[in-house]
């Protein structure tokens, strides 16, 4: 990871800052959708893990992300809760040395759609994660810089294809056919944490 955890602080500031921009949006989809809480849960989650990250001080990335994968785990809650922190705690899995990110990303992703039971296609927050790790594992010669604008694209259209899907997963599937014509909000947050994230790094770069 060529990123220094000193990032760490702006990364998760910038998630806090772009989830509460669009609270009032994501309430709605979830009202839609699901229960409405999502925004609710992972603002209490993201909260915990800001009060938290003075000790993130010293850290490495892979104890990083496991700190926040807990973090979110406990105070989370939701089918969400749960998801986002086996993403966090994956990432966090004592790895090689030099294995790539694409790779622990990767395996994330894989652990997330392991513990969903789901897949691509679902309507779920898979559908901004699968599209991400499939640009960063087929990175070959890209700049940083060009890497992560694929990455905020791949994110971007993530969330969009959730639109015209039909939900097999989730609350939403109680709606069946009725869920189509409306974007998923798990998809919706992750892909505006990726874009929150992308723009922390690319100043960084
Ligand atoms: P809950 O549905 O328990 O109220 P949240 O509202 O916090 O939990 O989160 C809902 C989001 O979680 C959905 O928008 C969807 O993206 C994601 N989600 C729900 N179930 C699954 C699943 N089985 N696999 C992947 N993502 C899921
Ligand atoms: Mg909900």
């Amino acid at each position: 990871m060529q990123f220094t955890t000193k990032l760490a602080p702006d990364l998760i500031a910038a998630t806090a800052t772009i989830i509460a921009q669009n609270a009032a949006e994501i309430t709605k989809l979830d009202q839609v959708l699901g229960d409405g809480d999502h925004i609710i849960n992972l603002q209490r989650g993201i909260a915990a893990v800001q009060a938290q990250c003075p000790q993130y001080q010293n850290l490495q990335w892979l104890q990083i992300w496991q700190k926040i994968g807990f973090t979110l785990l406990n105070t989370m809650g939701g089918a969400s809760g749960s998801l986002f922190g086996t993403l966090f705690i994956s990432m966090g899995k004592p790895t090689p040395a030099d294995q790539p990110f694409a790779e622990i990303y990767a395996n994330a992703v894989l652990a997330v759609q392991k513990r969903g039971k789901s897949a691509a296609g679902e309507k779920t927050m898979l559908d901004t994660l699968i599209p991400v790790a499939e640009v960063l594992a087929n990175n070959q010669t890209d700049s940083l810089p060009t890497l992560l604008d694929k990455v905020r694209l791949a994110a971007t259209d993530g969330v969009e294809s959730t639109r015209n899907m039909l939900a097999s997963k989730g609350r939403a599937s109680y709606l069946q056919e009725k869920s189509i014509g409306h974007l998923d909000a798990g998809a919706k947050t992750c892909q505006l944490i990726i874009c929150a994230i992308v723009a922390v790094l690319t100043d960084n770069c």
